[in-house]
């Protein structure tokens, strides 16, 4: 309840850039913002930076796991 009342008034921190948006997708349990949404998809993949973007996606799929 009071988390929901947090993301209402903050926004959702993004997995890239790593800023609090409210505009943005949802990738499993992750969120990414709209501006690096469009910054990776606009991003050539021969690119540095998109390595990093890949970089910081892959955290996404490698979710910790408490045993
Ligand atoms: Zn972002």
């Amino acid at each position: 309840m009071s988390s929901q009342l947090a993301k209402d008034q903050l926004g959702e921190m993004c997995v890239v850039c790593g800023q609090s948006k409210f505009k943005g997708i949802h990738l499993y349990t992750s969120f990414i913002c709209t501006e690096c949404e469009k910054s990776i998809i606009s991003t050539d993949t021969s690119d540095p930076q998109y390595k990093y973007y890949i970089k910081q996606l892959k955290k996404i799929n490698t979710p910790e796991i408490y045993s």
